[in-house]
């Protein structure tokens, strides 16, 4: 893959201004210790300074310090928006607001990042801050627009907002939250795609091949990449493209793209015509689905775009800022669903503190159905199969080994019966026997296989038990002293859950 840049690429010199961003009627100054401090000096403007710029500037020095984001001690919060004429910084103090150029607090002085001129186009960023319902009522009324531009399912349009709400919030989660939205052409997957660019936190909306230089933005500015007409074809693109998202909905997983290792945590919309084969980046994602509608619903044009983001963003910073500093994580109970899913549900649900339960039960529903399909999908793996057919053969007749070729003939009747036509090899099936712990070794003059020894059968238990697949033939398990000990550890486990 193409992709060389890196943030440095996207950072220019500080950007200079001598007057100071004025905000929307909605902002306030802010009191007490916040200096709206400009650059270096020759100033006529920022009348918060105590002091002579140009003095304070020789005195101090500032350190130019590009951030998209701040959190203070006293509570101050320090947030990129957009300003008439270039990215300016939001300063949220004691439940007032004031936009400024550059913000000095204890010697250093914050400046927005310089972002790349084609993503500045593109980067949705709120102007000021407006005011913001309460949560449950700012909930209903996001869902009511979703609902009036595009046909989707109740639940999808709950889940579709509160993904919305949750990328306000990503730095405070420990899962950056994926929706994946599939269907075929027609379907309206741009003009919801066009709509969470309205709704969602420093949107940038790419389509098709993505530009190298949006590898890099997640750190620089922590997006909401919205990625449309995505291909997952098993090309060596691909690949390196879904290594790139499958590290970015953990934190701390960095990965290299180009040579270089970057940071790919943050929120992402990903947008194709079907789901891709990927089963692990397929579970760090909600999934919705959209068929092709004759429903006659709100036509997006350029102009309802710009009116709907100038309508929502600020509403939306005001619920960020207003919720940031009491948003804490809540215990779930989360049973049914896998940990991966349960992390997904608690990213969508912790923001909408104060939503009802009974409004949020979709929500909970479609994950359960997703965790009941993937889990579907993961019997079907072939590590899984394997597992499967082990399981039978320490169940079996007293034999003591099976031999690989043995395994994948087994395999191989399961793969035909889900209606998969490549046969397993019984290489490929020697090389996952080692993944999983289970060393071959010549059986007879046939060729390799498993000694069946106790320790043997232990761990085919065991790989049961992590690929969480169901014991079948209930008569001969009921006599099999592995499974018994394994139920009990099963159970022992929930009881300390
Ligand atoms: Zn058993």
């Amino acid at each position: 893959m193409n992709a060389q840049a890196s943030s440095a690429n996207l950072i220019e010199t500080p950007p200079v201004s001598e007057a100071q961003i004025e905000s929307s009627g909605a902002n306030v100054r802010p009191n007490g210790p916040i200096i709206a401090h400009p650059s270096n000096g020759n100033s006529n403007s920022a009348p918060a300074l105590a002091e002579p710029a140009a003095v304070r500037s020789e005195q101090l020095s500032p350190n130019y310090i590009p951030t998209d984001f701040e959190e203070f001690p006293d509570g101050t919060l320090v947030e990129l928006v957009q300003g008439p004429a270039s990215l300016g910084l939001l300063v949220w103090s004691e439940g007032k607001a004031s936009i400024v150029e550059q913000f000095e607090h204890d010697g250093r002085l914050l400046i927005p990042p310089a972002v790349d001129q084609k993503f500045s186009m593109n980067l949705r960023l709120p102007e000021g801050v407006g005011p913001c319902p309460a949560t449950a009522q700012f909930f209903a009324e996001i869902c009511e627009v979703v609902r009036s531009t595009v046909d989707l399912p109740e639940s999808s349009i709950r889940i579709v907002v509160a993904f919305a709400l949750s990328t306000w919030f990503v730095d405070n989660l420990a899962v950056a939250p994926y929706l994946w939205i599939c269907g075929p052409p027609g379907s309206g997957k741009t003009t919801l795609m066009r709509l969470l660019h309205c709704l969602c936190r420093r949107a940038v909306l790419t389509a098709g091949t993505i530009p190298s230089q949006v590898y890099s933005l997640p750190a620089l500015l922590r997006p909401t990449l919205l990625l449309d007409e995505l291909q997952f074809n098993g090309a060596q693109h691909s690949h390196a493209l879904e290594s790139w998202l499958r590290a970015g909905n953990a934190r701390g997983v960095p990965v290299t793209v180009g040579g270089r290792l970057v940071d790919s945590f943050g929120a992402k919309v990903l947008c194709s015509r079907q789901p891709a084969s990927d089963t692990a980046l397929s579970s760090r994602a909600l999934h919705i689905s959209m068929v092709p509608t004759r429903s006659n619903l709100q036509a997006l044009d350029e102009e309802t775009v710009e009116r709907m983001a100038n309508d929502f963003q600020p509403r939306l910073l005001m619920f960020r800022l207003q919720h940031y500093q009491e948003f804490r994580p809540q215990p779930l109970d989360l049973s049914p669903l896998s940990p991966r899913i349960a992390d997904l549900a608690r990213a969508l649900v912790l923001p909408l503190r104060g939503v009802e339960k009974e409004t949020l039960a979709p929500i909970f529903d479609a994950m359960v159905e997703q965790a009941n399909q993937a889990s579907v999908e993961r019997a079907h793996e072939p590590e899984a199969l394997v597992v499967s057919a082990l399981f039978g053969y320490c169940h079996g007749e007293e034999s003591t080994t099976v031999l690989v070729g043995q395994i994948a003939s087994q395999v191989n009747l399961c793969r035909r019966r889900i209606g998969e036509e490549a046969d397993l090899k019984p290489r490929a099936v020697g090389s996952i026997l080692k993944s999983l712990g289970l060393a071959t070794d010549k059986v007879d003059s046939f060729g390799r296989g498993l000694h069946l020894t106790v320790a043997v059968k232990r761990r085919i238990h065991q790989l049961l038990q992590i690929y969480n697949l169901k014991a079948t033939d209930p008569a001969r398990i009921a006599e099999c002293v592995l499974c018994d000990e394994m139920m009990r550890t099963r159970h022992s486990a929930t009881e300390k859950v």
